[in-house]
């Protein structure tokens, strides 16, 4: 992999792409028995009765579906120091922190030198894809990017989100290089212990080299509305930095301090050119490519979770494209972006049939949005046109691991499978008979959110609860909203019942006509609350290159709930249904 990485060529990694994509049954088979063959001295896979059998058919009759908790006690002994095959042949020596934003803690798995080069392979599918479509000259990339706290488990396991790990990998700053994506900031930034100062060195890195700035990137699209948010305060003291040689004194960590010193000169040309395109533009619109005169693209994950800062990042970028990355997790990668020209709305993955085993749950709605389940499929035996949940196999010893992701078949890149994300299959929002998912909050909230478009004024992000704790009053959905600016009360109440009006789900409208769900509540939080979320994420271990922000507060999520609800500015209830 190491060989590879220093030479690619996209059109060569393109038609190994080709060669296994046409042939994705065949390799699906090829990479199960690999990982039961490397693997099949671990407990875990003995205790299974495989007795060495390696193909499909008895894996499937052999190895149960789980999901992680059922692996958390296996997990568990190995991060306390249990060093004998638990759940891999070779002992795992690295635990990754998944981002846990859904349950309200990181999950903990497992991480190693096979994980990381699945990870090569998919950055570098879908580089040879992107520099197809749009080349990159010499240059450099200003990523947003942090790593976690990084830190020892109890049988002193390296831990850090997964990011982090691939990030700390050896491997990492090489491929970076192969793959023209050279980050223009020091690692002191990326692996400082102050996140806030590290999003300001970034920033000051991307005006340092400006001119080579090739494009923008962070692994989750959140970090790049979150850094020219961020922009829109700072720019003034940028450009002093810059104007006088001198890093602003909100720098304090000594190594992040040394490394940005090095980089920093007086340029007092450089600083007046910034602050005049700044002051230049109206309402920040095309920032990106006004600050970078040769950006070719924004590049991040923008699917899923991430679409509603998809508005807010199409107006920094202006007229330069979004590209939407890869598909994945810290449990291991599915699909890279082939199509990298598809708007990020319609972006799809194509499976990589060598980086894992991958199997599908077909999910059949029924009007109320209840799924039930079916026998899991072959990646080759899924329909175009279907919902499913992913079910992966990995290199780092999860087998027939259920993801929580519904996924729909959109069409097949030869043989594989390309796959559009549709949500987390962990229901968001009921009461009763009602169902709505992480999309259907997002669909109402974007169809409320444009009573204040009108205002010029924006919904900077939201979450929202059920609230049904007293016996005697029908429960009702809670949303939580911060918003740019100070919309009148009229607006609100209107965005409020209009919320209450978006959720067209048949269980929810015929329980609120009939007053078994009470009348929805919007509670506008001051200006910094989804901030604070963040921060006590970070607390926690997490990393803000994966933070995605909880869309649905429950008693798991009891500090996030306490974080919301002492914040609340502004509360109304909808009259939709009076
Ligand atoms: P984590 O392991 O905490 O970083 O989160 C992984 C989860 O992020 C996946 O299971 C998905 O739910 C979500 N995710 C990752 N990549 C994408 C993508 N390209 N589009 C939408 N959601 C994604």
């Amino acid at each position: 992999m190491l060989e590879s990485m220093e030479m690619v060529d996209p059109s060569k990694v393109i038609e190994e792409f080709e060669a296994m994509t046409k042939d994705a049954e065949r390799i699906q088979r090829e990479t199960l028995k690999k990982i039961l063959e490397d693997n099949g001295s671990a407990e875990y896979l003995r205790d299974q009765g495989l007795d060495g059998r390696t193909d499909p058919e008895s894996f499937t009759a052999c190895v149960p579906l789980v999901t992680h908790k059922e692996l958390e006690s296996y997990i568990h002994r190995i991060a306390d120091g249990d060093s004998a095959p638990v759940l891999t042949g070779r002992p795992i020596t690295t635990i990754s922190l998944s981002s846990g934003t859904s349950q309200g803690k990181p999950k903990l798995l497992p991480f190693n030198d096979e994980l990381m080069d699945t990870t090569l392979q998919i950055y570098k599918t879908s580089f040879a894809f992107r520099s197809r479509e749009f080349p990159l000259g010499k240059g450099m990339a200003l990523q947003f990017i942090y790593s976690s706290k990084q830190g020892k488990t109890k049988g002193g396991l390296v831990s850090g989100t997964a990011t982090t790990n691939v990030f700390r990998n050896a491997l990492y700053k090489q491929a970076m290089r192969a793959l023209q994506s050279q980050c223009c900031s020091p690692d002191e930034v990326i692996f400082g212990t102050d996140f806030q100062q590290s999003l300001y060195c970034h920033l000051l890195c991307g005006l340092i080299f400006r001119e080579e700035i090739q494009f923008v990137c962070s692994t989750f699209a959140h970090s790049i509305v979150l850094a020219f948010r961020t922009f829109e305060e700072v720019w003034q003291e940028l450009c002093s930095d810059i104007r006088e040689g001198v890093l602003s004194s909100r720098v304090t960590t000594p190594s992040v301090r040394a490394a940005m010193l090095k980089l920093l000169k007086p340029d007092p040309e450089s600083a007046d050119l910034i602050y005049e395109k700044c002051v230049g533009l109206s309402n920040w619109y095309g920032l990106i490519p006004q600050l970078f005169p040769n950006v070719k693209y924004v590049y991040g994950i923008m699917t899923g979770s991430m679409e509603p800062y998809l508005k807010k990042m199409r107006h920094y970028a202006g007229d330069i494209p979004l590209l939407s990355a890869d598909y994945g997790s810290s449990e291991g990668w599915i699909g890279a972006n082939v199509n990298p020209k598809l708007p990020p709305e319609l972006a799809t993955f194509a499976v990589l049939p060598n980086i894992g085993y991958f199997e599908f749950i077909p999910l059949t709605e029924n009007p109320n949005h209840i799924y039930m389940d079916a026998k899991p499929l072959s990646l080759t035996q899924v329909k175009e046109g279907e919902e499913y949940e992913v079910v992966l196999t990995s290199v780092a010893g999860l087998y027939r691991y259920r993801l929580g992701d519904v996924v729909k078949v959109v069409g097949f890149h030869n043989s594989t499978p390309e796959l559009k994300f549709v949500c987390r299959r962990n229901l968001l929002l009921s009461i009763n008979i009602d169902k709505n998912t992480e999309k259907d909050l997002q669909v109402a909230v974007e169809e409320a959110a444009k009573l204040l478009a009108e205002e010029k004024l924006e919904v900077v992000d939201f979450s929202s609860l059920v609230e049904k704790d007293s016996s005697s009053e029908p429960g009702h959905y809670v949303i939580f909203w911060e918003i740019n600016g100070e919309p009148s009360e009229e607006v609100l109440a209107e965005c409020c019942s209009q919320l209450d009006k978006s959720f067209v789900d048949l269980g929810y409208v015929s329980s609120r006509k009939v007053k078994a769900i009470g009348p929805l509540e919007l509670r506008i939080v001051r200006r910094g609350t989804f901030q604070k979320i963040l921060d006590h994420y970070l607390e926690l271990g997490g990393a803000v290159s994966q933070f995605k922000t909880p869309r649905c507060v429950g008693p798991v999520n009891k500090v996030v709930l306490e974080i919301l609800c002492s914040n609340v500015a502004q509360t109304y209830f909808s009259t939709a249904y009076d």
